[in-house]
């Protein structure tokens, strides 16, 4: 049965992964909504001449009108990098959580849809509970610079609850885990990016803090395979779920690894740490091998090796022909 699926923030990095993947099931039409703020339509021009790819510049912050019937909603659409979400961006970062989900989450009443939230290990905050699990209920801090995403995803969350205790909408609320791979912005200042950017044109490594803090690291095609798989469990099942690879890393070992893969040579610039910066960061992901009997497959060393490989073409397109 052919089915027609939105994906907000579809070319963004996990959108435009989400779109590539879904695209390859013949029965599914993509309609791809983004505003192009953090997201490239370059990401996804390689499907643009798909007949089963449609592709809608809008910002989700405004209400969407569809003219055909839409089956399920992906809402991803949000700038997810502190340097895309904070400083003068910091109100519109809001407004997409939470405007973009009451507009998301109304298309999905109109379709009987079934809508999917892209929450985030954000809600968390600086955790108090180590590895985190669905139950804890977080230590943000509401007023600091990260409180545009983390509170607005937290009020998304809300909603999505609401709108399924209200109207019976069909809801899946999932946490992703720090993801990393191909189609990540180089600008996005994320710490993966930065250090295998800096490595390959022969720049310090940049580490914020002292770099004993930690994250864990999860493999794009990992974490896509449990987005749909999330949205294929019963309408009973509606989340929180968190998605990510509880394989957990200081950002020096981080630094360091990427040095023995790209140069050894390479100096480590130490640069204060941002406010607010979580200090701890592992998913328990109990849950999702359960419910979704699925588990993370691509190891950190692995992954780095293809998110290296993306971006030794990026920034040198000629010589890596
Ligand atoms: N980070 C770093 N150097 C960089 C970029 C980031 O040391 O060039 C640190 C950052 O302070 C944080 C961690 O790496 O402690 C992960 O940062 P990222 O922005 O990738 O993800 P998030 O903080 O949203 O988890």
């Amino acid at each position: 049965m052919s089915k027609t699926i939105l994906i907000t923030g579809g070319s963004g990095f996990l959108g435009s992964n989400l779109c590539k993947k879904l695209i390859q099931d013949e029965n599914i039409k993509i309609i791809c909504v983004d505003n192009n703020y953090s997201g490239s339509f370059e990401n996804v021009s390689d499907l643009s001449n798909n007949p089963r790819f449609k592709f809608i510049e809008h910002d989700v912050i405004y209400p969407l009108e569809i003219n055909e019937k839409i089956d399920e909603i992906y809402n991803l659409a949000c700038p997810a990098s502190p340097v895309w979400y904070q400083g003068d961006k910091a109100i519109f970062t809001t407004k997409t959580c939470v405007l973009g989900a009451i507009n998301m989450l109304e298309l999905a009443k109109k379709n009987n849809a079934k809508i999917l939230q892209a929450s985030t290990s954000e809600v968390y905050g600086e955790p108090l509970v180590h590895p985190q699990n669905e139950n804890y209920r977080g230590n943000v801090n509401p007023i600091g610079i990260r409180a545009c995403y983390d509170e607005g995803k937290r009020c998304a969350e809300s909603l999505f609850f609401d709108y399924n205790r209200i109207f019976g909408v069909k809801i899946k609320v999932i946490r992703i885990f720090n993801t990393y791979g191909p189609m990540m912005d180089s600008k996005d200042g994320r710490v993966v990016s930065n250090f295998i950017c800096q490595a390959l044109k022969n720049e310090d490594l940049t580490i914020y803090g002292n770099g004993s803090q930690t994250r864990s690291f999860c493999y794009v095609d990992d974490l896509i395979d449990a987005i749909i798989k999330t949205m294929a469990t019963n309408d009973d099942f509606l989340g929180p779920i968190n998605l990510g690879n509880p394989d957990e890393f200081t950002i020096n070992e981080l630094a360091q690894l990427v040095k023995e893969k790209i140069n050894n040579n390479l100096n480590i610039t130490y640069n204060p740490l941002p406010a607010d910066d979580p200090t701890q960061r592992k998913p328990d992901i109990t849950l999702a091998k359960k419910i979704l009997n699925w588990e993370p497959k691509v190891k950190l060393s692995q992954g780095l090796d293809r998110t290296i490989e993306y971006f030794a073409k990026k920034i040198n397109p000629k010589e890596n022909k």
